[in-house]
């Protein structure tokens, strides 16, 4: 099942990507294995994913605790500071970092362990009250800011989540306004090169639009069951 699911989603990536005339290779596929068991990891592992995905602390502390095989971890999910330490010791990218009392706890969990931690701001584009991310402006460029100056922080992106709709204008925005906002802050001499965005209902769109980094989970595990 899982291996069909994959497939499929490869085959659709493919498309996007002959489409927008982009290379398969400048994307990574971030399997959204939140809920799933850790069957379900092993077999998309075996199938050739090595890219997980997480949105819960505490799920991601248990997960990467016990399965040893060789994936890279990404931290998707809204972070309490309290929480950063189990998240900054197994994590290759955390995605969602929106604020600058996270960013500083992130930078001194990660130099306790002698390490750079990749991070990407997570940017409310689409406006919705209900997600979570930078709105202003002069916030994101303050929190820029302090990652670059971060001896243990590495800003390699930003990440957003457009809404889920049906009107495919409304979702390209969203995804044009963060690689707009990626395009300024490098003008700026920051060195920003990953867009994480692109969802199960939107990543084709999110491909066309540049897309680095796709976090895709139903399309990959099917429905979830909370
Ligand atoms: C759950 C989740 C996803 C994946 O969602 P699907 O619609 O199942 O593909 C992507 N990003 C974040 C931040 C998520 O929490």
């Amino acid at each position: 099942m899982i291996a069909e699911r994959i497939k499929i989603v490869e085959k659709k990536i493919d498309e996007a990507c002959t489409r927008a005339g982009r290379n398969r290779s400048e994307i990574t596929l971030i399997a959204v294995s939140k809920t799933q068991p850790n069957e379900a990891i092993i077999e998309a592992f075996n199938y050739g994913i090595k890219d997980f995905g997480e949105n819960k602390a505490q799920e991601f502390k248990r997960k990467t605790d016990e399965i040893k095989e060789k994936i890279t971890w990404h931290f998707i999910g809204h972070l309490q500071t309290n929480k950063v330490k189990d998240v900054v010791k197994s994590a290759e990218f955390i995605h969602s970092v929106d604020s600058l009392k996270l960013a500083k706890e992130i930078n001194k969990r990660a130099a306790k362990i002698d390490k750079k931690q990749k991070i990407f701001l997570e940017i409310n584009t689409s406006g919705e009250e209900s997600k979570f991310g930078l709105r202003n402006e002069d916030e994101i460029w303050e929190l820029a800011e302090f990652c670059s100056g971060a001896a243990n922080l590495e800003l390699v992106g930003l990440m957003t989540m457009a809404p889920f709709v049906s009107d495919e204008e409304t979702i390209r925005n969203c995804f044009r306004s963060l690689k707009n906002l990626k395009e300024k802050l490098n003008l700026a001499g920051f060195a920003v090169s990953e867009l994480s965005m692109g969802m199960t209902n939107d990543y084709e769109i999110a491909i066309e639009e540049g897309a680095t980094m796709l976090r895709i989970g139903t399309a990959i595990f099917g429905s979830r069951n909370y």
